[in-house]
């Protein structure tokens, strides 16, 4: 299929008037929660996952109780964070009373385990900060705020935040506080010199927290994360903004996912400092990714031929390299869920399209792809070079359940869906992903405005939206051409 009709039915074109704040204002801003309900497939996906994972298998209180008494493998720390991330997230498309409650019962257990100094934490004050706790308490706060974001602004909530970021503040910078690239585990796990990136990854949580509370000290210690390049030896921003090619960026140690996420922060960055130079360096590292990275099926990283020590978590100029029959891993799901969250972010940035189209090329193929269909788990994705991938890795087993990285991140992934699906510009609606399904949301003039989208795509590429304002008002309606459509057709009113 090569054809994507569009009709659809606009009523008029007039631009409206841009908001002349100092911050940077996204192109594209997403809609308010339960804007979006779709139907069908992509839907099914969601509740599939939401149901059997989200509000199923998942033991939330076995992963608080790694704060409690300490866990027994490094990193474990980052599966509380993960899993109330995405189920905060699910519950903003849907607002599931029991969901609710299973998150609502999980904070109040976690926020039971706060230390004396503040931290919320696997490991004891006195040996603070330890090699994977940075990473960990990363996810804490990111499940905390999204919690605080779309579940329950809960003023306790905010208050724990602070104290684990004002704790990590007092432990954290130039000397005589440990720097924050000294804390990690890449790459002295497997014996090379340290890189340490994951720890620069409290970028993300420490800029929300800055744009609530205006707070300068959150948004000076962001500053000194940026000041200090992302890893041990390397300036991952400069090299982007000199175009250094991902899978040579950060010397032996460019793990696709952390790095990534490290970007995701750096657009929260962006978006308050308005620095020309930092957004040169988002649109360098997009771009990049996606034109030396990024597969067929929409994910990216590999281990052969550049990296065979980093399980096929590193980038490895995988565009080039997918089908090299020398590849024995391939295209975490934790990359291709932080690459669709980060291109929402350049999509919002800029309004590019290219953004929305590795996004849909990542949902219908990696993302599914590597879901189980029985909703509760996902894993890596088959290889592309013929050979079927095997389900180990890092992860822990909980009774019979095995928790990895990647089934944590998956439901995030699909979770993006609705978030993504259809957004808002001071023009008018844009629709980004061509689901089925009904969008309540406001005009230019913030009258109610109604959008129903009628499709089976992608089967066919027919696709009918009803534009439906309850005004009369001159607005567009914006559509992403599908970058694969060599034949596109827009009709209005027949
Ligand atoms: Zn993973």
């Amino acid at each position: 299929m090569k054809k994507a009709l569009l009709f659809i039915l606009i009523l008029s074109v007039l631009s409206c008037k841009q908001d002349e704040s100092a911050k940077i204002k996204d192109v594209f801003e997403p809609l308010a929660p339960q804007s979006v309900q779709l139907t069908g497939y992509l839907d099914d996906c969601i509740k599939n996952s939401m149901e059997h994972w989200n509000k199923g298998a998942l033991p939330y209180d076995r992963f608080v109780d790694f704060f409690r008494n300490g866990r027994p493998q490094f990193a474990l720390g980052e599966m509380w964070g993960k899993s109330v991330r995405s189920g905060c997230m699910f519950y903003r498309y849907l607002p599931d009373p029991e969901l609710k409650k299973i998150m609502e019962a999980t904070v109040q257990d976690l926020l039971s385990t706060q230390r004396a100094n503040g931290s919320i934490s696997c490991v004891e004050i006195d040996k603070q900060p330890e090699q994977s706790e940075l990473w960990e308490r990363k996810y804490v706060m990111l499940g905390l705020e999204e919690y605080y974001e779309w579940v329950n602004p809960d003023p306790a909530v905010l208050d724990a935040l602070k104290k684990q970021a004002d704790n990590i503040i007092s432990i954290i910078g130039h000397e005589p506080k440990t720097e924050i690239t000294d804390v990690g585990w890449s790459a002295t796990n497997i014996g090379h010199e340290p890189c340490h990136i994951e720890s620069s990854t409290l970028l993300e949580p420490f800029m929300r927290l800055y744009q609530w509370t205006g707070e300068r000290r959150y948004l000076d210690f962001a500053t000194y994360i940026y000041q200090m390049g992302g890893t041990k030896h390397y300036n991952v921003f400069e090299m982007a903004l000199n175009n250094v090619e991902p899978y040579q960026m950060a010397g032996h140690y460019p793990k696709a996912y952390e790095m990534t996420s490290l970007y995701e922060g750096l657009v929260e960055y962006y978006r308050v400092t308005a620095d020309s130079t930092v957004k040169q360096i988002i649109l360098n590292y997009f771009h990049n990714v996606l034109t030396k990275e990024i597969t067929i099926i929409g994910n990216g990283g590999c281990d052969y031929p550049y990296h065979p020590y980093v399980a096929g978590e590193a980038w490895g100029n995988t565009a080039i390299e997918q089908a090299n029959p020398n590849i024995t891993r391939m295209m975490e799901t934790c990359t291709g869920v932080t690459w669709m969250k980060f291109c929402s972010q350049v999509l919002r940035l800029t309004g590019d399209p290219a953004a929305a189209d590795a996004i849909e090329k990542y949902i219908y193929n990696g993302l599914i792809g590597a879901m189980k269909p029985s909703g509760d788990g996902f894993s890596y994705v088959n290889l592309l070079n013929g050979q079927k991938v095997n389900g180990h890795g890092w992860g822990w087993m909980f009774d019979s359940l095995h928790v990895t990285c990647c089934n944590l991140n998956g439901p995030m992934g699909l979770a993006y869906i609705p978030f993504i699906a259809v957004m808002n510009s001071n023009r008018g609606p844009v629709v980004n992903l061509y689901n089925a399904g009904t969008v309540n949301m406001q005009s230019p003039r913030n009258n109610a405005l109604q959008l129903q989208i009628e499709t089976d795509y992608p089967l066919s590429g027919n696709i009918l939206i009803r534009v439906k304002p309850a005004k009369k008002e001159r607005f567009t309606v914006q559509l992403r051409i599908p970058a694969w459509s060599d034949n596109t057709v827009v009709k209005v009113n027949g």
